[in-house]
């Protein structure tokens, strides 16, 4: 997937047909400022790129303009003593996390697009990993930033600050999706790489007994870094897919139909009323700590109705340095698209979300939900469809799926601006939002682009 075929949902301003007039690449952080002062002489729009992986439009190019290509800008200086590293706002996360284990170091972010996704795009859209739920999402990773601006300059924070001090200005910057201007310096925490990292697969009768475990284990005082539970329909997925053999998912590619018409949304529909529910749930650390914790683990499982199905994933995180639960949808990435939008909610309000989404979805649509970064308060609802990507009809299913979706999410307890970004949607949702801010917001963009050329459209108004 690249910058320039991102799925979105809703056009709020721009259009999203237009292409960029030029892609620039700076060489280093000299060129970059040069570029950041010509397209502000010339009120030119500036979009930021990483690595292209977003999924909510968020570097799509609505007013044309100049695309930002980072790529160049991907270095990576280790601070053993300080523990931080940092990072040119275009390195890679599989490099850069290869780079810290051959140290003995870690950063805990593991997002799903891991192979794509940039640090710099990691903390513009406030990534969250597999394993949040003990790291933390990289809004509690940063330990300094530098932002360029077009308007005000260089702004450095936190680590990288003249005088460090208390930090608020990282969490302004953090999900700004490219609008205030270009992070060009990341500076992240580093962890001990962990010796062992076990994953096992626990089965439970009903999606309430799922959550019950679920929540349970998300409020451990020392939290384990897997958690991931799958709706009926996500487990009925991953059961077909995962014993199907390697041939018939490659006759799946010459012949989709085989797998993916109607049959499947039936199943889907099927499934609701009757399929177990998957659990994923493991931990890195040191093999004895690991034990315990497994034992600890079961003990919750039963206590909910669960069955441990044994391990679904084992490794050693010097040789492997990234764990990502693999997704029966993403594997089938290319044959289908998936659109899919997360929101954090709160443990009161995840069964009746989950409920008031598949009644609102479609018959025979594909839609699964999966509850992952579960924390005390709540979790993160990751609610998806999937289709071919070439099929009559995709277009409305892709409409009646995010009108579902949109529905479903009413109500107090639901932040809609959770991990995946909010990307082409965070205009309206930020003015929808009366709670005083954006007064505080349209000042920071005044100061800090005042010609409002930075990704327009996204983030506070100029
Ligand atoms: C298969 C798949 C799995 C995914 N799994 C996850 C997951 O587990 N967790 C998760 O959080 N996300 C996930 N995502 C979404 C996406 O990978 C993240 O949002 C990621 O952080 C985007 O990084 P990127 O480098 O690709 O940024 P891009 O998509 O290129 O850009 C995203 C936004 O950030 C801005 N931007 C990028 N770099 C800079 C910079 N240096 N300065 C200022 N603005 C900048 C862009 O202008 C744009 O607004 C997934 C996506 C895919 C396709």
């Amino acid at each position: 997937m690249g910058p320039h075929d991102q799925n979105s949902n809703v056009d709020f301003s721009g259009d999203p047909g237009r292409t960029f007039e030029d892609l620039a690449r700076p060489a280093n952080l000299e060129e970059l400022d040069e570029l950041l002062a010509r397209c502000h002489r010339d009120h030119i729009p500036l979009v930021p790129l990483g690595g292209g992986s977003g999924r909510m439009g968020a570097a799509m190019p609505l007013r044309g303009g100049l695309g930002l290509d980072l790529g160049a800008l991907d270095w990576l200086v280790v601070d053993e003593e300080a523990g931080f590293v940092e990072c040119g706002p275009g390195l890679k996360g599989l490099p850069c996390l290869k780079e810290l284990a051959t140290r003995g170091l870690t950063l805990g972010h593991y997002p799903g697009s891991v192979g794509v996704s940039t640090v710099g795009g990691w903390v513009s859209t406030g990534s969250m990993g597999s394993a949040s739920s003990r790291y933390g999402g990289i809004r509690q990773m940063i330990r300094g930033l530098e932002l360029h601006s077009p308007g005000a300059g260089i702004i450095r924070t936190g680590c990288l600050s003249p005088r460090p001090g208390p930090d608020h200005l990282s969490p302004v910057f953090c999900g700004s999706e490219g609008s205030l201007g270009v992070l060009a310096r990341v500076c992240l925490g580093t962890h001990p790489l962990p010796e062992r990292r076990v994953v096992h697969g626990f089965v439970f009768p009903t999606l309430a007994d799922g959550l019950g475990a679920l929540q349970e284990l998300a409020r451990w005082k020392e939290p384990l870094a897997f958690l991931q539970l799958l709706d009926p329909v996500g487990t009925m997925l991953e059961e077909a897919l995962s014993s199907l053999p390697r041939r018939v998912l490659g006759l799946s590619r010459l012949v989709p139909d085989l797998l993916w018409a109607l049959p499947l949304g039936g199943l889907a529909r099927g499934s609701h009323l009757r399929s177990s529910v998957l659990l994923l749930a493991g931990d890195e650390s040191s093999k004895a700590s690991l034990d315990e914790r497994l034992d600890g683990i079961r003990f919750v499982v039963e206590r909910h109705r669960g069955k441990d199905r044994g391990p679904v994933h084992e490794s050693s995180p010097a040789r492997e340095p990234v764990f990502v639960p693999d997704e029966p949808f993403h594997r089938f990435h290319g044959l289908l698209s998936l659109e899919e939008a997360d929101s954090s909610v709160s443990w009161d309000r995840v069964l009746d979300i989950h409920a008031r989404f598949r009644k609102a979805a479609p018959a025979g649509l594909l839609c699964r939900t999966m509850f992952t970064h579960a924390g005390p308060g709540g979790c993160s609802m990751v609610m998806g469809f999937a289709s071919l990507t070439q099929v009559p009809g995709r277009e409305r299913a892709s409409r009646d799926f995010w009108k579902a979706w949109s529905s479903a999410l009413r109500g107090p307890g639901v932040a809609v601006n959770h991990f995946l970004g909010a990307g082409i949607m965070k205009r309206q949702a930020l003015e929808r939002l009366d709670n005083g801010a954006m007064p505080v917001l349209v000042a920071l963009k005044a100061h800090l682009d005042p010609h409002g050329i930075m990704n327009p459209g996204r983030g506070a108004r100029s």
